[in-house]
């Protein structure tokens, strides 16, 4: 079956990025995929053009007077766990057993996984327990090569014209990078990059980031009544005016958080980097002025600290974007309802490269995958849910 083949000939292909570097790719081995991808393309007699920062456009012309839709997935593997001589176990008619990764003594089981529940009978591809499977978004590839075979065989007059992109570095957030409206041609896009095939998702967080700079004041602490300014205890102190419910541990659906990624300091200097998220905008403003408020209290009690925030946008929630293209909701829900599969909205708590294209006037949900537990040992995909989600994404393509 292509499919699955395509699907395991892109995941033994070691494709992670690294977030250290400032190339473009991040990583000259995600080529390794592009190139063989931009080689099916040629073979598929598919025009494309890989350009110099490792981005590949596909373009399958159709009947002009429907507009061109794109789909998007990414090459590159997560940083948490090796992309690195992947070898996946393919479990045919699963039968509900703990499923043993390997040799690796981890077992996936339906207890931690219940998603293992709706596999019964079905195809499991799994790892071996010593890296990622890279499903996420091999599965997501897999599915547009699949896609593009199905459109092929359409007669030109009665396909939607079809942009394809596969961008290298989402996993380090810099897959929009370079990214070429022009050359996409898309007037809106999919990016298949998601888990369930139930949830569509128009929305992901807003996010900003906040660094948090305290100088105190250092003097010999056996003088240090009223003078000395300890920027370590006033960072506790700062934390403690923020709200102690809005953090990653207390929150999900769509309540938004601030999370302290790291600190560090000392009796002169405190810093801590905070990351901000709501799918709300006016809520993650009102988070901003918490900080702003945190910092007034402590400058008017120790008139000699200083705090110091620098306040950065990272990435903004699509839906403002998708609700003036109303056209790129619409017909993805009209496919779900024609071939009476149930779907649910999703509103990601995350970011997606989809966002960013939808900022950059192409407006970009995203879609399942079939696949799950991204990013570690425990990620697997589910054959018949890849096959549905190319059938779902086909029908796009039908006029
Ligand atoms: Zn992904």
């Amino acid at each position: 079956m292509l499919l699955l083949d395509d699907f395991l000939r892109y995941v033994k292909i070691d494709t992670q990025s690294d977030e250290n570097s400032s190339t473009s790719p991040s990583t000259f081995k995600q080529y390794d995929l592009l190139n063989l991808l931009k080689k099916e393309l040629d073979e598929l007699g598919v025009e494309n053009t890989l350009d110099e920062f490792g981005r590949l456009y596909g373009y399958i012309p159709g009947n002009d007077k429907h507009d061109c839709v794109g789909l998007c997935s990414h090459v590159d593997t997560a940083l948490e766990c090796s992309g690195k001589d992947v070898k996946p176990q393919i479990i045919k008619n699963y039968n509900g057993n703990d499923i043993p990764l390997g040799d690796s003594g981890l077992f996936l089981s339906k207890n931690d996984f219940p998603k293992l529940n709706e596999c019964l009978n079905k195809t499991v591809i799994t790892t071996d327990g010593t890296t990622l499977l890279g499903a996420d978004d091999k599965a997501g590839i897999a599915i547009i090569k699949e896609v593009i075979r199905n459109v092929l065989k359409m007669d030109k007059s009665s396909r939607r014209p079809l942009a394809v992109l596969f961008t290298p570095d989402e996993e380090i957030g810099r897959g929009p990078e370079h990214f070429n409206l022009a050359l996409y041609k898309a007037k809106f896009a999919y990016t298949i990059d998601g888990a369930d095939p139930k949830y569509i998702s128009f929305e992901n967080f807003n996010a900003k980031s906040i660094n948090v700079h305290i100088i105190g004041k250092s003097i010999h602490p056996g003088e240090g009544k009223d003078k000395l300014i300890n920027a370590i205890l006033l960072m506790n102190e700062f934390i403690s005016y923020l709200p102690k419910d809005m953090i990653p541990y207390k929150t999900s659906g769509r309540e938004g958080f601030n999370h302290i990624v790291s600190i560090k300091g000392d009796v002169e200097n405190a810093e801590a980097y905070f990351i901000l998220r709501n799918h709300d905008s006016n809520i993650l403003k009102k988070q901003v002025d918490d900080f702003l408020l945190a910092k007034e209290k402590i400058e008017k009690e120790y008139k000699e600290a200083k705090i110091e925030l620098s306040i950065k946008d990272q990435y903004r929630n699509m839906i403002e974007v998708i609700e003036k293209h109303p056209d790129c909701k619409t017909l993805i829900e009209n496919i779900y309802k024609k071939m009476n599969i149930p779907f649910e909205y999703e509103a990601t708590r995350g970011g997606t490269d989809g966002a960013t294209f939808s900022f950059m006037n192409c407006p970009c949900p995203n879609l399942g995958t079939g696949s799950y537990n991204h990013h570690g040992r425990y990620e697997f995909a589910v054959l018949e849910e890849m096959e549905l989600m190319s059938k779902i994404v086909t029908e796009i393509y039908k006029i």
